[in-house]
């Protein structure tokens, strides 16, 4: 199968060859015909399977013939978060290079103004968060009565984070004869019924079994104690052939801090987070693609769907409470046809998570053993104070004494809000033997 079989002009077959696709994935061979037929499409993959060249490369040729219209966006795609509409929009540039289109992204936490005028000009796609197209659409700044292709990308992560209500708003104030499509890895029981209701005799699509994960990743869980976690992560940074990473933690506080320890180690990380501002964490976003840093540090919400090209590596510094955030994590790796290891690692407090987790991929994961020859190096004791100096050699006569004091002072407020968060203290390496290599059973 290549994609001159599925139907799309010649045109933008030059662009997918430019781009350098020479096959289309499994999604994108069975849902671009139908869509360029015009049929409405529940089109159900796992994360990092090419579902939004699924969408976007028979989008260009639907949008190719037709005339703009000021302030009526020709088609509306609607995604869950703002990292994954710049992405999204980056295919349509990416694709879209041979074809006279206009594009707008409405997301929030960036400035208004550009994109207002874009859409005041008239757009062939527009792109959008939930919660930032109803803001506009409440003060009368756009009309979707002109939209005749809607795309609801990404419908499981639209439901955790809320958006449910905010998408059948808009689906009824676009025209009752549109085309729709709808994307998700997973298809829980309220997502059918958005389908159900706002989709006209979908052609239904399934290439794997809801979170099955995908293949090319090879799982482990690390059987942890939580007061270890950090030491066993950066023995598996240094051991385990890691180019790029993406670590998960379930909280923001976590993400913050690991990412700071890892800096004081030596490691080149990053971090993104729900707290921080779009710009910031699009910046962060750009370091790690151009390599800046090579560890990400990143919670759910913040990382969710991000496209970075090649990531070795996802560690689970957290056990995810919500099973679909497992699959959803590690389908950061593995992308593409590329191989990828992810590490979850597991505290005796975890049981119940990865019970859950191994109940919806269908199968136990196996746990990591550390090798004898990783246990007689010691890198963990070896490395971490070398590399901390060599680091931080400017400031090497104040910073450590700061940082006591700090520590010190803040002490009981910090270990009140660890009790309160499960939060492990760590304070580096202290005992001589390494306990985590002994792993032990999972309670
Ligand atoms: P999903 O939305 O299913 O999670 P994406 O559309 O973000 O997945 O695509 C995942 C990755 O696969 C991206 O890096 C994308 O560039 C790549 N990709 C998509 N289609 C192809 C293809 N036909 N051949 C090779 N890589 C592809
Ligand atoms: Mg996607």
């Amino acid at each position: 199968m290549s994609f001159a079989d599925l139907g799309l002009s010649d045109e933008l077959l030059q662009a997918v060859e430019t781009a350098g696709y020479t096959e289309p994935t499994p999604i994108q061979a069975q849902a671009i015909p139908p869509v360029l037929m015009m049929k409405d499409l529940i089109g159900i993959a796992q994360t990092g399977t090419g579902k939004t060249a699924s969408f976007v490369l028979p989008m260009i040729d639907i949008l190719a013939h037709g005339r703009r219209r000021a302030l009526m966006p020709r088609s509306l795609i609607l995604e869950p978060t703002r990292e994954l509409a710049a992405q999204v929009a980056e295919n349509f540039e990416k694709y879209g290079k041979n074809h006279d289109l206009k594009m707008a992204l409405l997301i929030g936490g960036v400035q208004m103004g550009d994109q207002l005028k874009t859409l005041s000009e008239g757009v062939d796609v527009l792109i959008a968060t939930p919660g930032r197209l109803m803001d506009l659409f409440e003060r009368g700044k756009i009309l979707l009565t002109g939209c005749e292709l809607l795309v609801i990308d990404e419908a499981d992560r639209m439901l955790d984070m809320g958006f449910i209500p905010d998408i059948e708003t808009i689906c009824s104030k676009l025209p009752v004869n549109r085309q729709t499509l709808l994307f998700s890895a997973t298809m829980p029981p309220v997502i059918k019924k958005l389908a159900d209701r706002f989709l006209s005799n979908p052609k239904y699509i399934e290439v794997a079994r809801p979170a099955t994960a995908n293949t090319n990743i090879v799982q482990h869980k690390v059987a942890v104690n939580a007061r270890k976690k950090r030491e066993v992560l950066r023995h598996l940074l240094r051991t385990d052939d890691v180019s790029t990473a993406i670590v998960f933690c379930n909280r923001k506080s976590t993400v913050r801090e690991l990412a700071k320890s890892l800096k004081r180690y030596g490691f080149a990380a990053g971090e993104i987070h729900g707290d921080m501002d779009q710009p910031a964490r699009l910046a962060e976003l750009e370091r790690f693609k151009a390599g800046d840093v090579n560890i990400l540090c990143a919670s759910d919400v913040a990382a969710r769907g991000l496209d970075v090209k090649g990531v070795s590596h996802v560690f689970n510094f957290d056990t995810p409470w919500h099973p679909d955030d497992y699959v959803h994590r590690i389908g950061r790796t593995g992308r593409g046809g590329a191989k990828g290891r992810a590490f979850t690692f597991v505290a005796p407090e975890d049981a119940e998570a990865i019970e859950n987790v191994e109940k919806l991929t269908g199968g136990a994961i196996p746990l990591f053993e550390f090798s004898a020859q990783a246990e007689s190096e010691e890198p963990v004791r070896e490395e971490a104070p070398v590399r901390e100096k060599r680091e931080r050699k400017p400031q090497r006569e104040k910073a450590p004494a700061k940082e006591t004091r700090k520590e010190t002072a803040d002490e009981p407020a910090r270990s009140r809000r660890r009790e309160r968060e499960h939060e492990p203290a760590d304070d580096g390496w202290n005992g001589p033997v390494p306990e985590f290599l002994s792993v032990s059973a999972i309670a």
